[in-house]
C-alpha cells in the first residue's frame, strides 16, 4: 500500500513562534464570514478531523477516515500536540525514569504516519504544540503546553489549513473534549474559533458515544469473557441518543481502524481495544457516531453521512 500521508506530512513550524504557515495569515479579517451561498458544487469533498494527540484519530474517528477516503473523498487529519507526555517504551508514564519527552514524540509520529498510512489519510498536518498531560498534572502549566497556548494565535494557524484545504466538514471534540483532556478542549476551542474567522465549513462535528450503546458494548465484552473496565460502566462520555445527529457505517473499514490503533500499541490505554483481537473490536466499533454541531445545509437529521446535504 502506497504510504500517501507519509508524503505529504508537514509540520507547521514551533508553536507559537509565528513562523510557518500561521504567520503568512496576519492579515486575514477579523470579523465574522459573509453571506453563505451554499456548498460549492464544483469543490473536491474534503473531511478534516482536528485532534489533540497522535492516536486520537483511530478511535472516534478512524473509521470514517477510512470510509471516506475510499469514497475519493480527500482526508486532512490535523494533529495539534506531538504527544510528549504520552506512555514511553514498555509503558513508561511521565516522570518515571526513563520517560524522555523528545523521544516519546519521536516514536509517536513515526507511529502516527502508519496509522495515517492505515486508514489512507491524504494529508497529515501537525501543528507541533507541546503535550498538556491529563486535567491536573503539574504540566498543565508548563509555558509550552498546548493548554496554554494562545487561542487567537493556534485558530489562526488552523483557519490557514482550513483556508488551504477547503474541508466542507470538519470533526473535533466537544467543548468538554470528549472526557475532559485539557489537549482535547484546547482543540474544541482552536477549532471552533477557526470556523468563526473562516467561510468555508459547512458542517461541524464531535465524536459521540450514543448512551444505548454502553450496555451493548458491557454485554460484548462480557460474552467474550473480557473484564468490563469501570470507566466503561460509569461512562462518563455517553450522549442521549436523542442528542445524536449521525451514525455511519464503518463495518468495512474495521479491520483499517484496527490497523490503525495497532499503530499506536505504545500507549497503554490503546492495548485494551487490541486485546479484543480484529472480530471484537470489529463488532463493537462497525458505527461512528456524531453530534452535529454546526450546519449551514439544512440536511435533516438523522444523517447516516457526514456528507448529507452536500453531495
Ligand atoms: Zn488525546
Amino acid at each position: 500500500m502506497a504510504v500517501r500521508a507519509r508524503e505529504h506530512v508537514r509540520c507547521s513550524g514551533p508553536a507559537g513562534s509565528g513562523e510557518g504557515r500561521g504567520g503568512r495569515d496576519k492579515a486575514r479579517p477579523e470579523s465574522r464570514p459573509g453571506p453563505y451561498d451554499g456548498p460549492m458544487a464544483d469543490a473536491p469533498l474534503t473531511l478534516m478531523c482536528v485532534h489533540a494527540h497522535p492516536d486520537d484519530e483511530a478511535i472516534s474517528t478512524g473509521g470514517v477516515l477510512a470510509r471516506y477516503a475510499d469514497e475519493g473523498v480527500r482526508t486532512v487529519l490535523v494533529t495539534c500536540t506531538n504527544g510528549e507526555l504520552g506512555d514511553g517504551p514498555g509503558g513508561i508514564k511521565p516522570g518515571e525514569p526513563g520517560h524522555t519527552p523528545q523521544a516519546v514524540a519521536t516514536a509517536r509520529r513515526t507511529e502516527l504516519e502508519a496509522s495515517c498510512s492505515a486508514l489512507e489519510v491524504g494529508s497529515l498536518e501537525m501543528l507541533g504544540y507541546h503535550d498538556s498531560g491529563m486535567m491536573g498534572w503539574p504540566q498543565n502549566d508548563a509555558p509550552d503546553a498546548f493548554w496554554h497556548a494562545d487561542v487567537h494565535a493556534a485558530s489562526t494557524r488552523l483557519a490557514a489549513l482550513i483556508e488551504l484545504y477547503r474541508p466542507q466538514v470538519v470533526v473535533t471534540y466537544d467543548e468538554n473534549g470528549f472526557y475532559g483532556h485539557p489537549d482535547h478542549i484546547q482543540a474544541h476551542r482552536i477549532t471552533v474559533a477557526a470556523l468563526s474567522t473562516t467561510n468555508v465549513v459547512d458542517k461541524l462535528y464531535y465524536p459521540a458515544v450514543p448512551l444505548s450503546a454502553i450496555p451493548r458494548l458491557a454485554q460484548l465484552l462480557s460474552d467474550h469473557g473480557m473484564e468490563v473496565p469501570a470507566e466503561i460502566e460509569d461512562a462518563p462520555f455517553g450522549t442521549p441518543d436523542a442528542q445524536i445527529s449521525a451514525v455511519v457505517d464503518v463495518a468495512a473499514v474495521t479491520a483499517r481502524k484496527y490497523d490503525s490503533l495497532a499503530a499506536h500499541a505504545s500507549q497503554a490505554e490503546n492495548i485494551f481495544f487490541l486485546s479484543m483481537g480484529r472480530d471484537v473490536f470489529g463488532d463493537l466499533f462497525k458505527e461512528e457516531a456524531f453530534v452535529r454541531a454546526q450546519d449551514r445545509t439544512g440536511a435533516p437529521l438523522p444523517e447516516t453521512d457526514l456528507f448529507a446535504g452536500i453531495r
